[in-house]
């Protein structure tokens, strides 16, 4: 049997402390190539992947804030972190011999391409991997924002949020043994539950435009193949 992807133009949104893998700070060279080869596999499939990276793992606005630097600042370092993801993935990608672009929504001449919508689709149909890099662009946001956005933008069928935890809980499961995990929800549901899948703005977002929004765990190898099949994997979050 060859079962068919269940998707075929996604959103991948990778936080940034998922390439720093057992290292505190970062970008750990293995576990960036191995995200490298997952997403080869989905091009292999002939899906058409966007990827919006985040920046945790090196700079967060709000952290700085906390120490006293000025937040927009902060937020213009936590952006220019997710660039620097984003050149590692594209270079990662490279190196696998993936054909991969890198648009920031700051303009960084000479680095990499600046964002634009309609050369980002159809480089996406063509088979380019398009990794948006610098969030939303703007302070006070979060890449899940950008990936709500990028995701809305691009008509992506499905934003997919790869996290370290295998889905949403009724409790967080670290600490509540007792805590249930839920294969599919509402988006009402985790709005009543007030259960953290992403900030306010950026899940509502996601819920005002229909996007769904799958969450799974990108540290087990194979996952997010899983999710592509179309097999019980993560949490999905929908109307
Ligand atoms: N950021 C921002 N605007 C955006 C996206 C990100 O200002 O649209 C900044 C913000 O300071 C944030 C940092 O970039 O803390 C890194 O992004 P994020 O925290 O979302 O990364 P992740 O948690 O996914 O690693």
């Amino acid at each position: 049997t060859n079962p068919k992807p269940a998707y075929r133009r996604i959103l991948l949104k990778l936080s940034g402390e998922a390439l720093m893998g057992e290292e505190g700070f970062g970008i750990d060279a293995k576990v960036l190539d191995r995200m490298g080869q997952e997403i080869k596999e989905l091009v292999e499939l002939g899906i058409q992947v966007g990827v919006v990276i985040g920046g945790g793992n090196l700079f967060r606005g709000e952290g700085l804030a906390q120490a006293g630097m000025n937040r927009v600042v902060g937020d213009h370092m936590g952006m220019l972190a997710t660039v620097m993801n984003g050149l590692a993935m594209r270079d990662s990608l490279h190196r696998a011999y993936v054909n991969a672009r890198l648009m920031s929504a700051i303009p960084l001449k000479g680095v990499c391409d600046d964002y634009n919508w309609a050369e980002a689709i159809s480089l996406l149909k063509t088979g380019r991997v398009v990794i948006f890099a610098a969030g939303t662009g703007n302070p006070f946001c979060t890449t899940d924002s950008a990936a709500c956005l990028r995701g809305i933008e691009i008509e992506a069928e499905v934003v997919l949020k790869g996290t370290k935890v295998d889905g949403v809980y009724s409790d967080d499961p670290v600490k509540n043994p007792e805590a249930v995990k839920y294969d599919t929800m509402t988006y009402n549901e985790v709005l009543d539950k007030e259960l953290k899948v992403m900030d306010l703005a950026a899940f509502t977002l996601a819920r005002d435009h229909n996007m769904p929004i799958l969450v799974f765990n990108m540290n087990e190898p194979g996952a997010l193949r899983r999710v592509i099949m179309g097999e019980q994997e993560g949490t999905l979050i929908n109307a």
